[in-house]
C-alpha cells in the first residue's frame, strides 16, 4: 500500500496492476486497429411485420483482433468512448456502412449507432454528410440509433444536431428503450422515427407475467407519437407472435438472423423477398 496525495491508503493489488496493463495493451492496440483494417462491420437485418419484408439493416462493429480473435463491441466500445478514439472510429463506421448499403436493393436502410461521445463531436454532421455525399446513398436510407446516454445532458446543441440531422433528412432512432431511467421524458424532447424495445424486455415475454403488457404499452405509445416500434433480439417464434399482437411494426434478432458479415447478406434477402 502507497499514501497517495490525498492522504488516503490505495492499495495496488498485483492483479490490479494486470487488469490496468491489458487495459493499456488494448488501447494501444486500438490506437491502431483502423489503420491495420482490423475492424468490419456485420449486418442485422429488421423484418416489417405486417410485410413480412426487410426494411434494412442495423451495422454492428466487429474487432478481428490479431491475436485474440473477433473482439465483442461490449469489450472495446466502452474504452473507445473514454479515450475519445470513437470519434474516429465511428467515422469509419458511418462511411463504411453507407458504401455497403449502396449494395443492397434500393428500400433498404443501414442504421449506425452513434455514442455519446461521438455524437458531441463537432464533427457528426459534416461527417454524415459526407459520406452520404461520397457514397451516393440517399439520405433517407441512413438511420442514426441514440441510446439515453446521447440526451442525459440534454442542451441546445444535442438537440440542435438531431435537427440537422432530421432536416438532412436522417432518420434518428431512439435505442434501447425503457432500460434507462427517462426514457419517457426523452421522447417529449425529440420526434423520433422509431423506438427500438430493449431485448430485456423481449426475454420477459415469457418470464413475467406483466411482459406482454409492457410491450403493449410500448408499441401503443410509438403508434400515437407515429414512430414506429423494433422489438430487439427476437429469437423464438412464439417471441415473435406475441410482439405482432401486441403491436410492434418490426421485429429484429437471431429468430431473422444473426448479424452477418456483407458478403452472407445476400442469402439472407433471398429468405425474405420484397412483396
Ligand atoms: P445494440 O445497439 O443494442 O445492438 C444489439 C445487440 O444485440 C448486438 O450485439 C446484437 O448482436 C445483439 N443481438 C441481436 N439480436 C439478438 C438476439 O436475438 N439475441 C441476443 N442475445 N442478442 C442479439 P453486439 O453486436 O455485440 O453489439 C453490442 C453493443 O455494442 C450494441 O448494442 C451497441 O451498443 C454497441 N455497438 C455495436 N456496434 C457499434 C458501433 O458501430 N458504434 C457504437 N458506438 N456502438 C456499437
Ligand atoms: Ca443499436
Ligand atoms: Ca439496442
Ligand atoms: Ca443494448
Amino acid at each position: 500500500a502507497k499514501l497517495d496525495g490525498r492522504g488516503t491508503y490505495r492499495f495496488f493489488e498485483p492483479e490490479m496492476d494486470a487488469r490496468m496493463q491489458a487495459r493499456r495493451k488494448l488501447e494501444l492496440d486500438m490506437r491502431q486497429a483502423l489503420a491495420r483494417r482490423e475492424f468490419q462491420l456485420h449486418y442485422q437485418p429488421q423484418l416489417q411485420l405486417q410485410s413480412g419484408t426487410l426494411i434494412g439493416c442495423e451495422a454492428l462493429i466487429r474487432w478481428r483482433h490479431p491475436d485474440r480473435g473477433l473482439v465483442s463491441p461490449l469489450d472495446f466500445i466502452p474504452l473507445a468512448e473514454e479515450i475519445g478514439l470513437i470519434v474516429p472510429i465511428g467515422e469509419w463506421v458511418i462511411r463504411q456502412a453507407c458504401r455497403d448499403a449502396m449494395a443492397w436493393p434500393s428500400h433498404m436502410s443501414v442504421a449506425v449507432n452513434v455514442s455519446p461521445a461521438q455524437f458531441k463531436s463537432d464533427r457528426l454532421v459534416e461527417t454524415i454528410i459526407s459520406a452520404l455525399a461520397s457514397s451516393g446513398l440517399p439520405a433517407q436510407r441512413l438511420e442514426v440509433e441514440i441510446t439515453e446516454g446521447v440526451l442525459l445532458q440534454e442542451n441546445a446543441k444535442t438537440l440542435q444536431t438531431l435537427h440537422r440531422l432530421r432536416e438532412l433528412g436522417v432518420r434518428v432512432s431512439m435505442d434501447d428503450f425503457g432500460t434507462g431511467y427517462s426514457s419517457l421524458s426523452y421522447l417529449r424532447s425529440f420526434p423520433f422515427d422509431k423506438i427500438k424495445i430493449d431485448r430485456s424486455f423481449v426475454k420477459d415475454l415469457a418470464t413475467k407475467p406483466d411482459g406482454e403488457a409492457i410491450i403493449r404499452a410500448i408499441a401503443g405509445l410509438g403508434k400515437s407519437l407515429g414512430m414506429t416500434t423494433v422489438a430487439e433480439g427476437v429469437e423464438t417464434s412464439e417471441q415473435m407472435q406475441r410482439i405482432r399482437l401486441e403491436g410492434c411494426t418490426d421485429v429484429q434478432g437471431y429468430l431473422i438472423s444473426r448479424p452477418v458479415p456483407p458478403a452472407e447478406l445476400a442469402e439472407v434477402f433471398a429468405l425474405y423477398p420484397p412483396a
